[in-house]
């Protein structure tokens, strides 16, 4: 069974108020009774010092004229009222009653007076208490021999009254003080095992992480420290416990990366091999084919066609698969140049309005004449990129447009399609490595699915950002935002 510690306190000071009352009362009163009996003592030595005196001056008066010695004692002894102070008796060495005196009459109740009167024959001192009083006997000496027997019967009636009132006093005061003294502890001890409860609460709530239930216990003492650094402890622990989840938080997140970038370049190096096979397997069928059928120039020509065309189809992959893999792999600088928009725009058109023209399509460039602050070679990968898709992925005698403006200290490029457009379900997709729409019109296209890849990573490594508002059937727009 568990005991409190409250109760343990207040049982304990319980117990110490009561040894100590208990030791002080009876030291105290056994004092006052050594006290009594050495003054009691005193007084009938005195006295029979006094009788003794008495006889050795009436019996020098006796040598000259009275020769009974025994008759001293008779009559005349109690007219000095010296020796009237206690009741007493004297007798003759043979025990027989010579003369007395007694102030109350009352009788002498000494059931052992013959053999006390005995002993003083023999020359001893003995006394006897009895009913409050004390009966003494002593022999009386002259000239080395006993000549009476003296007994006094003195009252010790009052000291024992004033022992018996002081006992009464000490056992009534020391039970008041104990009860005080264990009200006084209760008040005491509750105050202080409130806040020992407080701090052992506080313990538990670290033990169950339940940081913000800890209480500070307000004291000026060593609870108070030990209530301070129990909260100091538990600051420090929350902190350390919060930080280990932080740590812990990113550590786990970086291995969700570490797992998906795994799984991401295991995807890639698949598709890689696949789509490289694809134009390998056609250029050898046609090589195989040619060397078969010599003589057949339509064949050797359709041949050598479709393999400078999966040629270039390779050539563009490696290129991609490269750009892709190295920004992937190498944290580039971003060469940083000052460049003129509009003269950048304009090259590029330059170079693919031949296949614009050849798709039939009504192309509009509007470019603000501004110089900025851009990776140029990343700017042109990607306006190429958007502008080549447009293109493939547009309806015949459809238009592209392409706008480039400065807004604050951003750019926006817009380059808007009305071709096939991009239904919503894959509009997230399409940046992602080799995924295409529909993959046979890409492969018509001659696409692998890495250039809007390519052309994502290159704008978030300047950190810009790339958007696309599709409609299926009705076209598609690219915004890409650089700040500069
Ligand atoms: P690809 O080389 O196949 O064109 P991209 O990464 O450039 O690869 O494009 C991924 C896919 O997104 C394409 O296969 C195509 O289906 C779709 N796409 C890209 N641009 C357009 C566009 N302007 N209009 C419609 N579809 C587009």
């Amino acid at each position: 069974m568990k005991i409190g510690i409250k109760f343990k306190l207040i049982a304990f000071t319980a117990s110490l108020l009561l040894v100590v009352i208990s030791f002080l009362s009876i030291s105290v009163l056994n004092g006052i009774k050594n006290y009594q009996h050495k003054q009691d003592q005193a007084t009938l030595f005195k006295q029979k010092d006094m009788f003794e005196q008495y006889f050795s001056e009436r019996s020098n008066l006796g040598e000259n004229g009275t020769s009974n010695k025994a008759q001293l004692a008779r009559g005349s002894i109690f007219n000095k009222p010296w020796l009237r102070t206690i009741p007493a008796s004297v007798y003759d060495t043979k025990g027989d009653l010579l003369s007395g005196f007694k102030v109350d009459g009352k009788l002498n109740e000494n059931k052992d007076k013959n053999l006390m009167i005995k002993y003083a024959i023999q020359g001893k001192v003995s006394f006897i208490k009895n009913n409050n009083v004390i009966y003494f006997y002593s022999p009386i000496k002259y000239k080395n021999g006993i000549v009476a027997i003296l007994e006094l019967e003195y009252s010790v009636k009052e000291s024992s009254l004033f022992y018996d009132n002081t006992k009464k006093m000490f056992y009534g005061t020391g039970f008041l003080a104990l009860i005080f003294g264990v009200i006084l502890g209760i008040f005491y001890f509750s105050n202080l095992t409130r806040d020992i409860y407080i701090m052992k609460d506080s313990v538990e709530n670290i033990r169950k992480s339940d940081f913000n239930k800890i209480q500070l216990v307000n004291r000026n003492d060593e609870l108070g420290e030990l209530s301070r650094g129990i909260v100091f402890m538990s600051n420090t622990i929350e902190k350390n416990i919060e930080d280990l989840e932080v740590e812990r938080d990113s550590l786990s997140l970086a291995i969700d990366k570490l797992q998906k970038m795994d799984k991401e370049q295991k995807e890639f190096i698949g598709n890689v091999t696949h789509e490289f096979k694809t134009p390998i397997t056609i250029i050898k069928a046609y090589a195989e084919l040619i060397g078969m059928y010599e003589n057949d120039l339509s064949l050797i020509n359709d041949g050598t066609l479709n393999i400078s065309k999966e040629c270039d189809r390779l050539a563009t992959m490696v290129d991609k698969v490269l750009n892709l893999s190295a920004l992937e792999k190498y944290d580039f600088e971003t060469q940083k140049k000052e460049v003129n928009l509009k003269e950048t725009f304009d090259e590029i058109c330059a170079r693919i309005m031949g296949k614009i023209n050849k798709n039939n399509l009504t192309f509009n460039c509007d470019v603000e004449n501004i110089i900025v602050t851009i990776d140029e070679e990343s700017l042109r990968i990607i306006i190429i990129n958007l502008i080549d898709n447009a293109i493939k992925y547009n309806r015949p005698n459809g238009s592209i447009d392409i706008e480039c403006h400065k807004n604050g200290n951003k750019i926006t490029i817009k380059v808007a399609d009305t071709g096939i457009g991009i239904c919503k379900k894959d509009l997230y997709k399409i940046f992602e490595p080799f995924y295409r729409v529909e993959s046979h019109r890409s492969r018509e296209t001659g696409g692998a699915g890495l250039g809007l890849a390519l052309v994502e990573k290159l704008v978030k490594k300047q950190q810009g950002t790339i958007n696309v508002d599709s409609k299926l059937n009705e076209g598609t727009i690219f915004f890409v935002e650089f700040s500069i």
